[in-house]
């Protein structure tokens, strides 16, 4: 830290600098994103002469270290998070339901896997997809943006959600995109819905111009309690009610198909009301994409849906 500059201001100066190196920022993000980041040729040696000395003259002055892993950080990024931690965060692999993306250990022959839930009872969505799983350095980086409020930190989050609407296919061309409102009171609290800025950075990063943003469709006009402890039953109830679709006009004979968009997939309670009032409103399918997904083998830790301010804030201060 430079001597007399507190740290806010110090982290202000170094966002400040880091603004003119947003390509490089951009071609950090996630595995396998391979684009170049920097320009070729004699102007370009030079350009990138000087990045380097800039990189490590700031490197010099603000040094800084990953808020995942606490590896110090090299270059100069407005998303502080080493490039070996962001390698690690890898979507889901193996077999998932087809409806609703639980993992699945033991398929029945049939072309379309099912979990035990969704075959015994449909969920109002068409199909939910998430990138990775809800656990180790994902989940950091999301509560980096929620409770350490990185904003930054939404750009990777949404590249890989952009990665998530990809994997609809044909299926959804063009539509909606609703993300999962806060409660007021929330809202006002961390200042930004995350749901929202992941959703807005997926889009940037698609090339699917039937896909849009609308705000403002769902409100959540209760504050749900949290969902600790309670049966999959008891969070469909916890919920039940919690959401109105504001902008009703938007959806009716309007808006046949909906994205809705979240950061995590815990129940599906959540997300299975919000679809419940949607096609109420005359919503025909909905679909839901999230950065990331309690997966049973780690559903005995996640965090619950409705978690409050984690203890461990003090950790992305
Ligand atoms: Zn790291
Ligand atoms: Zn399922």
């Amino acid at each position: 830290m430079i001597p007399g500059i507190s740290g806010r201001e110090c982290w202000t100066r170094r966002a400040v600098f880091s603004s003119s190196d947003l390509s490089r920022a951009k071609g950090q993000g996630i595995p396998g994103d391979t684009r170049s980041t920097g320009p070729v040729g004699g102007r370009g040696r030079v350009s990138s002469l000087f990045d380097a000395a800039a990189q490590s003259l700031f490197a010099t002055l603000l040094p800084s270290d990953c808020r995942l892993c606490q590896a110090p950080l090299t270059r100069i990024s407005r998303l502080p998070v080493c490039d070996h931690c962001l390698s690690r965060m890898e979507p889901i692999r193996g077999l998932v339901c087809a409806v609703c993306g639980e993992r699945i250990f033991t398929p029945h022959a049939e072309v379309q896997p099912l979990c035990g839930e969704c075959r015994m009872t449909a969920p109002q969505f068409v199909r939910a997809i998430a990138y990775g799983s809800y656990d180790g350095g994902l989940r950091e980086l999301i509560h980096l943006l929620k409770y350490g409020r990185v904003r930054p930190a939404a750009g990777v989050l949404g590249r890989m959600l952009a990665e998530v609407i990809q994997g609809f296919g044909s299926e959804l061309l063009s539509g909606i995109v609703v993300p999962v409102p806060l409660h007021s009171s929330k809202l006002r609290q961390r200042g930004f819905n995350q749901a929202e800025e992941i959703a807005r950075a997926a889009l940037k990063n698609l090339n699917r111009g039937g896909l849009k943003l609308a705000t403002g469709i769902l409100d959540r006009k209760r504050a749900t309690e949290s969902q600790t402890g309670l049966s999959d039953h008891q969070r469909q109830q916890n919920v039940r009610g919690a959401f109105v679709v504001a902008a009703p006009g938007e959806i009716a004979g309007k808006n046949k198909d909906v994205l809705l968009v979240d950061d995590v997939f815990t129940t599906g309670a959540t997300v299975g009301e919000c679809a419940r009032v949607l096609r109420r409103a005359g919503a025909d399918r909905v679909f839901v994409a999230t950065v990331a997904r309690v997966l049973k083998a780690e559903a005995a830790w996640a965090a619950p849906e409705e978690i409050e301010e984690p203890r461990t804030l003090k950790a992305y201060a």
